[in-house]
């Protein structure tokens, strides 16, 4: 028997491994490297570098088994078939994804199996609930996240997390493969170098962040999301991304702990950032065209800019605009950019500088360790404001009152942009409005340490809404 790993990289509540256990006979963990069936969107930079660190971790845990993970590189029905073959495996078994081209090639992949009398079993695992188990009333997909969520959380919690395969229950495969090197996963391995000092990709490493979230964050959750500054969050997104851990068992994890402390309010804030997951990920499987174009179609009729240096200023974090810049600085150092500054970095890109949503969501999808297209799609949609449930199109974040608030003292700021370091509050958000003086003191030098503003707020800001306004408004 077959299971095939593909975005579910674990041991622990995995649906298909536990059934191809349970029905007995052989056990051969398969893992396929096929990035052009993921067309138009194969894992990014950032992406392989995790995946090359997971499919290692999860390798080591299933020698642990004394079993070993095969890894091909090619096309999946093809490999399917060859080993079905040489080993005389009657079955595949996997867990089911959503995004377009994988959802449908795994319809071709059972369908092509199925004719030549392979059995194939799919099973859900990816999400709390699956694309068609939360409709309307009137059975249409929720395209507004609000009674989404009361939709999903009036079915009540998510199954039990399914645990874990006991002992001697796998037998180490035998099979020739292509090994993990083939891949060339780490081809740019030492240009992804600054990611291994802040990730540990692999199970272990998912349930180590979700503990320690739990005993010494979850409770403040609430409160602390949207603080730049402090690590309020759990940044377990790449670890979902990837499936080392399932949602059900961080729902079931979280609302345990919380309840036996008699705190539910915050675990709710945070079950529902993994309900926005489901419903980015049901939107995008209904629509399948929003990852390339907007939802609402006059946005792609926008005069959208072409202007390469304000792209290249953005990429760089030298826009001139501190919570921008530092946003984008954490994104080229750590791989990961806090959610209140991808929202600022991505209205500045689109709004202000008029760049079209899908420059920046090909420049996150590349840099991310948790690029994930549901997600990355409905966040860019959601702040230029062409998505189903998005934020108007006149709602243009200022991203100096956005600092002042969530930022405060401007933590986030000094941490990714210390030539501002020695300026005082008042101006950390803002340096192009402080005195010589005041400047003087802090020791910058505006051009030499750090940049003035690529564009002016306020005009930018004007632009965007009379252009916004002759071509959405009203639409
Ligand atoms: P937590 O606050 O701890 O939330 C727990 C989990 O809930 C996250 O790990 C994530 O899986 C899910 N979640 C949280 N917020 C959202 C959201 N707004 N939409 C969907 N799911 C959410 N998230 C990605 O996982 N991949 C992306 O490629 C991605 N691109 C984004 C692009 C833009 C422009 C914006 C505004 C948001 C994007 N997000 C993306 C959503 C969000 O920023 C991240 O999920 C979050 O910052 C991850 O940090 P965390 O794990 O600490 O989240």
């Amino acid at each position: 028997m077959i299971v095939w790993f593909r975005r579910d990289l674990r041991l622990y509540d995995n649906p298909a491994l536990c059934r191809a256990v349970e029905d007995g006979g052989r056990v051969v963990p398969v893992y396929i490297f096929a990035p052009e069936e993921d067309e138009p969107w194969p894992p990014g930079a950032a992406s392989r570098w995790w995946l090359h660190h997971s499919l290692a971790a999860l390798d080591s845990d299933l020698r642990r088994l004394k079993s070993r993970l095969l890894v091909f590189r090619g096309d999946s029905l093809s490999v399917l078939m060859m080993l079905c073959r040489q080993s005389g495996d009657a079955a595949v078994y996997w867990n089911r994804l959503y995004e377009p081209a994988a959802h449908a090639r795994d319809a071709r992949v059972a369908k092509a199996l199925e004719t030549i009398g392979i059995a194939t079993r799919s099973f859900p695992g990816h999400l709390l609930r699956e694309p068609g188990e939360v409709l309307s009333g009137a059975g249409t997909p929720y395209r507004i996240f609000t009674p989404y969520s009361r939709a999903s959380l009036r079915l009540g919690p998510p199954s039990p997390a399914l645990g874990s395969i006991g002992p001697n229950r796998l037998a180490l495969p035998n099979d020739r493969d292509d090994g993990l090197e083939s891949l060339q996963l780490g081809t740019n391995m030492s240009g992804q170098a600054h990611l291994a000092r802040h990730w540990r990709p692999g199970e272990n490493e998912a349930w180590r962040r979700t503990i320690s979230f739990i005993e010494s964050r979850a409770a403040d959750y609430g409160e602390a999301r949207d603080r730049p500054g402090i690590e309020g969050t759990s940044r377990l997104s790449p670890h979902l991304h990837f499936g080392e851990i399932s949602p059900r068992s961080l729902w079931h994890a979280v609302t345990g702990q919380l309840a036996s402390d008699g705190r539910d309010d915050s675990g709710l804030a945070y079950l529902r950032q993994l309900l926005w997951r489901d419903f980015a990920h049901q939107l995008l499987f209904h629509f399948p065209h929003i990852s390339e174009s907007a939802f609402k179609p006059a946005f792609n009729e926008l005069p959208w800019r072409d202007d390469p240096e304000i792209v290249a200023a953005w990429q760089s974090g030298t826009t001139g605009i501190p919570l921008i810049d530092a946003g984008m600085r954490e994104l080229r150092s750590t791989g990961f950019m806090h959610n209140r500054a991808r929202m600022n970095a991505a209205s500045f890109l689109t709004k202000n500088a008029g760049i079209h949503w899908l420059v920046g969501a090909r420049w996150f999808w590349d840099t991310l360790v948790d690029a994930d297209l549901a997600n990355n799609t409905l966040g860019w949609q959601w702040v230029a404001g062409s998505g189903p449930d998005a934020a108007p199109y006149f709602r243009i974040f200022n991203p100096v009152t956005q600092g002042q608030r969530f930022d405060p003292r401007g933590v986030y700021v000094r941490r990714w942009i210390p030539a501002l370091n020695g300026l005082p509050d008042k101006w950390i958000h803002s340096p192009w409005t402080a005195d010589e003086e005041t400047l003087a003191r802090a020791g910058v030098r505006l051009e030499e340490d750090y940049p003035e503003p690529v564009l002016d707020l306020k005009e930018s800001r004007r632009r965007a809404l009379a252009a916004y306004g002759r071509y959405v408004a009203g639409r």
